[in-house]
């Protein structure tokens, strides 16, 4: 794969890396912001990828561990120095990014460590879709927004539903667009101890970006969806058009 990285700033938990590649066909590439890598306990750097096409100023966030902390680390990391923002003296600069570069919130499960951030910036970050398989929504809708953990932001579930935040059901293998965005997404489900789980693969183009949710081996998890995966995936490796 004719791949290469062609910037990468490590540090304070914040990971920019920009892929792009000499291939033939006519290819922007993405770029891939760091907001979080890690999961479990810490707190502060849990998964969240921001994922942009090469050049865009918005994006959609692959999970959503941390949000608001890893865009200012992000931010200090001149990962958004070409961005101008409106002037709101009533936001602080990574509000203002929060609010206007991520334009969706992929889901891939439920579990605390990807969606803690996207709970706690939710008063502050209204209008925006999140893209889950159905049972990961199903989760998100009776065990998180659900007026007893923390408020029914979402336009579904508890009532009185708020409306602030739009579930949108993903559907195996099919793609859908993001909003506001020149991004689609395809989903596929992984197997994690019992939950389900969710590989997304993002095309741009003809370029293509697979990102896994938490999951394990196929043999560790009495499944075959890794194998599906990998066979789904293969022509795309074979064409070049995978990039990361
Ligand atoms: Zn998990």
């Amino acid at each position: 794969m004719r791949v290469r990285i062609g910037k990468a700033i490590l540090g304070w938990g914040a990971v920019a890396l920009i892929l792009f590649s000499g291939a033939k066909v006519q290819a922007k590439g993405f770029e891939v912001t760091v907001l979080g890598a890690h999961g479990g306990l810490e707190d502060g750097n849990l998964s969240a990828y921001l994922l942009r096409e090469q050049g865009a100023n918005v994006g959609v966030l692959l999970d959503a561990g941390t949000v608001l902390n890893g865009m200012e680390k992000a931010d200090a990391a001149h990962a958004f120095d070409r961005l101008t923002l409106p002037d709101d003296p009533k936001t602080s600069r990574a509000g203002g990014l929060v609010h206007h570069v991520i334009q969706g919130y992929l889901i891939s499960h439920a579990h605390l460590d990807h969606v803690a951030g996207l709970i706690a910036v939710s008063p502050n970050d209204p209008g925006k879709p999140i893209y889950a398989l159905p049972s990961v929504l199903s989760v998100m809708q009776d065990d998180l927004f659900n007026h007893r953990v923390w408020p029914n932001l979402a336009d579904r579930g508890p009532k009185p539903a708020l409306g602030l935040f739009h579930y949108h059901d993903l559907l195996e293998g099919q793609s859908v667009p993001l909003a506001e965005t020149t991004l689609t997404v395809t989903s596929y489900p992984l197997s994690h101890g019992g939950v389900e789980s969710t590989a997304f693969l993002l095309r741009s183009g003809a370029d293509a970006l697979l990102y896994l949710g938490d999951t394990g081996p196929d043999a560790v998890e009495h499944s075959n969806r890794l194998e599906t995966l990998w066979r789904l995936m293969a022509p795309l490796v074979r064409a070049h058009q995978l990039r990361g």
